[in-house]
């Protein structure tokens, strides 16, 4: 397969190999022809400002001129995703003892989580690569982004994901239509599968796999969005969820795009990773200062993190190191005492993956590796409502009644 000659890559120039700098064009490769490292996509610019950005569509497509997309694609029928609020979260700060926090909140998306992004700009690239099917293995949130986003633009979807997934996200993905399978194995097997079925399937383009240095791109619009939102500044810290680790290393990317774009001010920034102690490669391997990662079984409540062997576990070490932060990881139990927390301090239920996050961002303060007095970003991924069981054993009415006055007053609840 071949880019069509009529193929709109937006700033798209080529493609570089990430590990030996190797370029070629674009097309529909993902592994380097010289040493099988991952390819990124490399761009020309332009110039581009504030203004012509804050112009722009109240989605993702505000930063189209510095994605892997046509010039046109807003007007072509998508899921829209991103801008999604930046919510400042005092009470939370307080009660962990932090000066000044935001919240970006990435349930917001169309199909409530942050994949939303890079199924949306994968999309957008396969079909300029003359892809016909849209595919993925998942480990939940993915397979609701790719289910939904082939129905809306009218084309296929083949889905894979481990047969134990949480119910909803079984259902959330199953009601969009679409090939849909679950398989009976974990998540990397899954994965494994995949790129078998890749390279059978000529026209599917598995987002994550086959099509993943466009995907991954689009994760750099939560890094884009976070500056714009904070009115055109780069924060000190920024705490960030870590599954294959491409969501981390892309925020860094877009900050660093736009300082050399000249849009915002340069300083420096510390970049955080969290992961769940059950899945915790990368968080093992900064605490032992390792440059590489050991793969793990996954065994944790955040299934949507439970990633044992990360694509881009290494370059989040480098990330992480390069801007002094760290990668910590929690507990089950703390991750259910993330979610809580969010919830009852912001009003912001969030997933499993918001959970760990928070519950990092907590361990971070107390061990004193972040700095309570700098500007913190954290990131909530995901919607609560899609990882009911976490919480459904600690989140109960205050009490059942009968319904009179004098059995709420025998309640004592005034
Ligand atoms: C996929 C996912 C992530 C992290 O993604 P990576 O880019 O693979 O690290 C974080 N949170 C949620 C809810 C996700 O679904």
């Amino acid at each position: 397969m071949a880019l069509t000659p009529a193929a709109d890559l937006g700033p798209a120039t080529g493609l570089s190999c990430r590990e030996c700098g190797h370029t070629r064009e674009l097309g529909p490769h993902y592994a380097c022809e010289e040493c099988f490292g991952p390819l990124e996509i490399s761009y020309d610019f332009g110039n581009i400002t504030r203004a012509d950005i804050e112009a722009g569509p109240r989605n993702i497509w505000r930063y189209r001129g510095l994605l892997p997309v046509p010039g046109d694609i807003a007007d072509t029928p998508n899921t829209e995703p991103g801008l999604t609020r930046l919510v400042r979260a005092d009470q939370l700060a307080e009660s962990l003892g932090l000066e000044r926090l935001w919240v970006k909140d990435d349930s917001g998306n169309p199909t409530h989580s942050f994949k939303d992004r890079v199924v949306a700009v994968a999309l957008a690239a396969a079909r300029e690569l003359g892809f016909k099917v849209l595919a993925c293995p998942s480990t939940g949130n993915l397979a609701n982004a790719v289910a939904a986003a082939a129905a809306r633009a009218g084309i296929r979807s083949a889905v894979f994901v481990p047969a134990d997934l949480e119910a909803q996200k079984i259902i959330t993905t199953a009601v969009y239509g679409g090939t849909f399978v679950t398989v009976d194995g974990n998540y990397d097997d899954v994965n494994r599968l995949a790129s078998e079925i890749a390279g059978e399937q000529e026209d599917w383009a598995f987002v994550n796999v086959n099509v993943r240095p466009y995907y991954a791109e689009g994760s750099k619009t939560l890094g884009y969005e976070i500056i714009e939102q904070l009115g055109w500044r780069l924060p000190d810290q920024i705490v960030v969820p870590v599954a294959s680790g491409s969501q981390l290393t892309k925020i860094d990317k877009a900050f660093q795009e736009f300082v050399k774009l000249g849009l915002v001010e340069d300083k420096p920034y510390k970049v955080f990773g969290a992961q769940a102690a059950g899945c915790d490669p990368v968080a093992a391997a900064f605490k032992a200062g390792y440059d590489v990662f050991r793969p793990v079984k996954p065994k944790t409540i955040a299934k949507s993190l439970a990633i044992g062997n990360p694509a881009d576990g290494t370059y989040v070490l480098d990330v992480v190191r390069r801007t002094g932060g760290a990668v910590e990881d929690v507990t089950d139990e703390q991750v259910v005492e993330g979610i809580q927390l969010l919830a009852r301090t912001e009003g912001i239920f969030g997933e499993t993956a918001g959970g760990v996050t928070v519950g990092c961002l907590k361990k971070l303060v107390e061990s004193g590796q972040l700095d309570p007095s700098a500007e913190t970003v954290i990131i909530n991924s995901g919607d609560g409502l899609k990882t009911l069981d976490a919480v459904a054993p600690v989140a109960k009415p205050s009490a059942n009644i009968k319904p009179s006055l004098d059995a709420f007053r025998a309640a004592n609840l005034a």
